[in-house]
Order: structure tokens, then C-alpha cells, then sequence
């Protein structure tokens, strides 16, 4: 079967690799019917050293078809439909039971680490019955990328907006425009917000935030930016601010345009040791939250609303590729070009 493997930053390649296949009686083989490039896979993308002979299989995302299951696998079975989170998870330990799939005791992340990732024909997926999400729909052509937000973005930017705390009535900003940012104002609309900002310049992903509920745009950076916020919002800030970036002026930023007694909920995957703000986190009451969202817990609140219609989380999907031109999509993402490429293997 063929897919992709990076050897080092800007070194995408799709290969022929064995066939995914069943390794232990609690796996599942998937057959990945639409996949995607997430703006994660853009930090290995420009900054990865060489990993000469295997290389890093790529890609979290997908929603795809069971192919076969393990004998221990008790929830699927081949043939069925299913979203496959970018972490798997046991289903069964004491932080899978908080609602905490990101920190299962017997977990792991797809696409890192020597695990098998998403930009590919098929994957082996550990842990199947706590892992994997089975749809009850069938396959339809208009829902599935919204469908496939669920492995990630939305999910992603639920999260954000959960650990930021907000709620009915809430002013939110959002620091970034990518998808997961996007994602978020969808959150924060969806959760109550009555105020959001988001923080970007690109016209297409603006054009995006506003037609999924933001109310301003503030394409100002660092403190032109924290300045317009505070004009926004009577002079104080925000209650809650959606991180998802992951730099350290985004997450000054954040801390930076948050009210007094206010939240930050942090996605985007931090690029340093440190976190920058500590004092006017402090000084503020400002509580700090956020990390690896556990998408697997979110995709039963937030799937009816995409079976229902009322978001559409889909349309940060500006490109198609398949597998052959996933390298381009990597390209185009990492050059703006594009805001989310989904694959069709
Ligand atoms: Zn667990």
C-alpha cells in the first residue's frame, strides 16, 4: 500500500510500505477514505532532522472504512463507517473515563513515534473499541468533511473554547486563523459567545470567520493588536481567549488580551519550553488551561449539530488532493496558499 513518509523538514515522500495489517487481537485495520494535512504537521514540515532509513509516517486525521478487526475487538465490525481521532485511547482506564482520552494510560498519538499515520491507503489502529468512533450514517459526500473535522480541528477548537471557559454572554477572542482557529469561532458561537474576535490577516480565512459568527476582525500584531482588543471590549479584554498557534508572541498575546479573572485555553502545540506572560498571568488571576484536546470525548456533542446542519465545520477544506500530491498540499499549506488540504487516498 502506499503512503506518506517524511524524512526531514520539507522531504514529504508517498512510498509503498508493507500493508497495515492486524498486529494485535485489540486492533482494527482502517481504510482511509478522506484524510488531511493538519497545521501540526507543518512544525515537523519546516523544522525536522533526518530520520534516514524509516523516515516518520505522517497524518492524525482521518474517517475511513474497517477493513478487519482484531478477535478482541467487540464494537465494529468490517464495513463500517468510523472517525478515527489523532490519539488513540483504551477506552477504559481512569482518565478515559474523565473524559481525558489524551492522557490514556495505555494511549498514543497516529503519525509520530513509529506509529502508523493517516496520509495513506490504510492504518493499523490500536485500542479499535475505545479509539475509534463508529458513524451510524453511511457514507454521504457532503457531510464527510465536516465528519472528518471530528478526527481533530473541531474538536480541537471545542476544546480551546472549553478550557477558556466560555460560555452564554462571554466577550472571546481567538488567537489564529488557521483551521483550528476557525474551528473555535464555531465553538464559541455554538457555546453562547456573544462577542468574537478573532486575530488574523489572510482575506480567505477572515472571510471564513465571519461567515461561521466572528463580530470583529483585528488584524493588528503584539501590543497594535492587544491595544484594538481592549478597544473592543470597553477597555478590559476578553473572558476567554482561544490560543491556537502555539509561538511565543501568540501566547503573550493571549495572556495579554484576557480580562482580569479571565482564561486562556491553549491548542496550538507550544514551540517552547517556557510560557511567556507569567506576570500579567498572575498579576491578572488569569487561569491558563488547555493542551491535547481529547477529540474522542467531544464527537458525540458535536456530531448532531453537523448531521443537523447548524455548523459546517467542513469548509476550512480549500483543497482536495490525493495521495500523490499530498507533498504540494504540505507545500501550499506551509505557503498559505491554502488554509486545509484533505486528502483522498
Ligand atoms: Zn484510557
Amino acid at each position: 500500500m502506499r503512503a506518506t513518509v517524511m524524512y526531514r523538514a520539507g522531504d514529504v515522500r508517498i512510498e509503498t510500505v508493507p500493508d497495515a495489517r492486524i498486529i494485535e487481537p485489540t486492533d482494527a485495520v482502517v481504510a482511509v477514505s478522506r484524510a488531511c494535512i493538519c497545521g501540526s504537521d507543518l512544525w515537523p514540515y519546516r523544522g525536522m532532522e533526518e530520520i534516514p532509513d524509516s523516515g516518520r509516517r505522517m497524518g492524525h486525521e482521518a474517517i475511513g472504512f474497517v477493513e478487519a478487526v482484531g478477535n478482541d475487538v467487540r464494537t465494529m465490525k468490517a464495513g463500517d463507517l468510523v472517525i478515527m481521532p489523532f490519539a488513540y485511547s483504551d477506552g477504559s482506564c481512569t482518565f478515559c473515563h474523565e473524559g481525558l482520552q489524551t492522557s490514556c494510560v495505555q494511549g498514543g498519538f497516529f503519525g509520530i513515534a513509529g506509529m502508523n499515520g493517516a496520509q495513506a491507503e490504510a492504518l493499523r489502529v490500536p485500542l479499535a473499541d475505545g479509539t475509534l468512533f463508529v458513524l451510524a450514517v453511511g457514507q454521504d459526500d457532503a457531510l464527510m468533511p465536516s465528519l472528518l473535522t471530528l478526527s481533530d480541528v473541531m474538536g480541537t477548537g471545542h476544546h480551546a473554547a472549553v478550557t477558556a471557559k466560555v460560555g452564554p454572554g462571554k466577550k472571546v477572542a481567538i488567537v489564529g486563523d488557521g483551521a483550528v482557529g476557525l474551528c473555535g469561532v464555531i465553538a464559541a458561537k455554538r457555546l453562547g459567545a456573544e462577542q468574537i474576535i478573532i486575530l488574523g490577516r489572510h482575506a480567505d480565512r477572515i472571510a471564513l470567520a465571519k461567515e461561521f459568527g466572528a463580530t470583529n476582525i483585528v488584524s493588528e500584531r503584539g501590543d497594535e493588536a492587544v491595544e484594538r482588543v481592549r478597544q473592543l471590549t470597553g477597555g478590559y479584554g476578553v473572558h476567554s481567549v482561544l490560543e491556537c498557534v502555539g509561538l511565543e508572541q501568540s501566547m503573550l498575546t493571549a495572556i495579554s488580551i484576557a480580562r482580569p479573572g479571565g482564561a486562556v485555553g491553549r491548542v496550538g502545540v507550544p514551540q517552547d519550553e517556557t510560557m511567556p506572560g507569567s506576570q500579567p498571568a498572575f498579576y491578572n488571576n488569569i487561569t491558563v488551561g488547555g493542551g491535547p484536546a481529547p477529540v474522542r470525548a467531544y464527537i458525540q456533542e458535536l456530531l448532531p449539530d453537523i448531521l443537523e446542519g447548524r455548523i459546517e465545520p467542513g469548509k476550512v477544506f480549500d483543497r482536495v488532493v490525493g495521495l500523490d500530491d499530498v507533498p504540494d498540499g504540505y507545500r501550499a499549506m506551509d505557503q498559505r496558499e491554502s488554509i486545509k488540504v484533505m486528502v483522498e487516498p
